[in-house]
């Protein structure tokens, strides 16, 4: 069987430019994964990297019309509003026949599947959940233009319209996985992206990633000989030493998870390679980082969220302040400054607790580097479905959903200076991650001198970080009016460093 999957053209929001949550990063390998179980089963794989390559749908149409594929599959990554272009293109296909069936995938097809099969009539199928065994399960049951409607992990719409959906297993060993393929696009990322484990043992409130795996998809890890394995065909295939473990939790729980990172680490070591992880604050402890970093870690990012014990206990992250403040310290022994992720404006934030965030990041040095100040001081919870925050805020009635993006929530601040403050403090760093969009992403050189310049423009975020919530705590709220022209001046004040 012929199949194409399609990775689909990408469009970067100027509002949301810098928002990271769309879709979790263990997500970019799921074609790869769905091709290498699909070539294993024999079918014909191709994959049209959309985004990556910068395809126009007039190309992909192409591509799809060279190819005929019987079956055509859509990673879905939501990009923030409902994507009609992506829609129209599919209707199109389907008008043209050029497929006989197109089923979608991915995180924001899983928890969407039933708007989007509602929207969207040129989609036959969604799965829901890990792409392998529906997958595989649809095209190995299928004959020409015939497709079963009962595989597992399936969401299927019928004559009258109705939507049904099998519930599927995640994948229990994921030792059992075929490779994933990985496209000449993945390859010149700067990091070869691999993925040792799935799932978390965590349940934040503003996390969607168990969602996706559904129930009985806790944190599996692969074994750190499988992982070397597909390390060791890579360098040899294409003699690559940059890794990033795509994993949204590299470490397994408790003493167990760090066994199997001293075991990888031991044999990463004599590959002399570099790599990057993601964790969790309470899963840095000093021996296991010292031999990952002897193995070659190199980066990492850790979930910090807050600088308060009951905002973190709000977000069910199961961790405290004192466990931020240590993994800190043993990351920076061994050498590692952390990327951090911090949720500055909760929709619950009092003015107490974005001064106790900002004290928190003052105090432990995370307020020194341009990216990361920029970061830190703007970051309000994003509240996407399939969240435990969307449910919560959608019950109390705190929620608004446009009819454009049901995917995605706004939630109300409770309280309205934090509201001023957080408005203040994104519309100024929009404006900064836009100016910075070729520098930081790597696709411009630097000029020289920008250091210092990023030193003058970090003390400007600071500054008016903390003397806007002064401001606040002294008197409430100011004028709209003057907050929009304190907005323009400092916007002219950064172009005028930068220039
Ligand atoms: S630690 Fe929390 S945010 Fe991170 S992957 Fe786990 S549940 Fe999600």
């Amino acid at each position: 069987m012929k199949i194409l999957l399609l990775e689909h053209p990408r469009s970067v929001s100027a509002e949301r430019c810098n928002d990271i949550a769309n879709t979790p990063l263990s997500s970019c390998l799921l074609t790869g994964y769905a091709a290498g179980m699909l070539k294993q089963k024999g079918h014909d794989v191709e994959i049209v990297e959309g985004y990556l390559d910068g395809l126009s749908y007039e190309e992909i149409g192409r591509r799809v019309s060279a190819m005929r594929p019987d079956i055509l599959g859509v990673h879905m990554v939501y990009h923030w509003g409902r994507d009609l272009t992506l829609f129209d293109f599919l209707e199109k296909i389907r008008e043209e026949r050029l497929t006989s069936h197109i089923t979608a995938y991915g995180f924001y097809a899983a928890i969407s599947y039933e708007d989007i099969l509602k929207d969207c009539h040129a989609i036959d199928s969604v799965i829901v959940g890990e792409p392998e065994a529906p997958f595989a399960g649809l095209a190995g049951g299928a004959s020409p233009g015939i497709y079963s409607t009962s595989v597992p992990g399936l969401a299927v719409r019928d004559g009258s319209g109705r939507i049904s959906y099998r519930e599927g297993k995640p994948v229990a060993d994921l030792d059992s996985l075929p490779f994933p393929v990985r496209s000449d696009a993945m390859y010149r990322l700067p990091e070869v992206n691999l993925l040792g484990s799935r799932g978390c043992y965590g349940r934040c409130t503003f996390c969607y990633v168990n969602s996706f795996y559904g129930p009985g998809g806790p944190w599996r890890g692969r074994s750190p000989g499988n992982i070397v394995e597909e390390i060791d065909g890579i360098i040899s295939e294409r003699g690559v030493s940059d890794f990033y473990f795509t994993d949204p939790n590299f470490f397994g729980p408790g003493g167990k998870g760090q066994e199997r990172a001293l075991h990888l680490a031991s044999l990463l070591k004599p590959r002399r390679i570099r790599f990057g992880i993601e964790g969790r604050v309470n899963d840095i402890h000093d021996q296991t980082i010292s031999a990952l970093v002897d193995a070659g870690l190199r980066h990492i990012l850790i979930g910090l969220e807050s600088g308060k014990d009951e905002s973190l206990r709000r977000m069910n992250k199961m961790t405290t302040v004192s466990q931020n403040e240590r993994a800190l310290r043993i990351l920076r022994k061994h050498g590692i400054e952390p990327n951090v992720g911090f949720i500055m404006f909760e929709p619950d934030s009092s003015l107490q607790d974005i001064r106790i965030n900002f004290e928190f990041l003052k105090r432990n040095d995370l307020l020194k580097h341009l990216p990361v100040t920029a970061n830190v001081l703007y970051h309000h919870q994003i509240v996407l479905k399939g969240t435990q925050a969307y449910h919560a805020l959608k019950r109390e009635g705190r929620l608004e959903l446009s009819a454009s993006s049901p995917y995605e929530g706004t939630a109300y601040f409770k309280n309205p200076e934090v509201a001023d403050l957080a408005g203040i403090m994104k519309n100024v760093t929009n404006m900064l991650f836009n100016r910075m969009e070729g520098i930081w992403s790597g696709k411009v050189i630097a000029p020289p001198g920008i250091q210092e310049k990023y030193g003058e423009v970090n003390r400007l975020l600071v500054r008016l970080f903390e003397d806007n919530m002064r401001a606040l705590e002294a008197s409430g709220r100011d004028d709209d009016d003057r907050t929009a022209a304190l907005i323009r001046e400092i916007e002219k004040e950064i172009e005028g460093i930068l220039n």
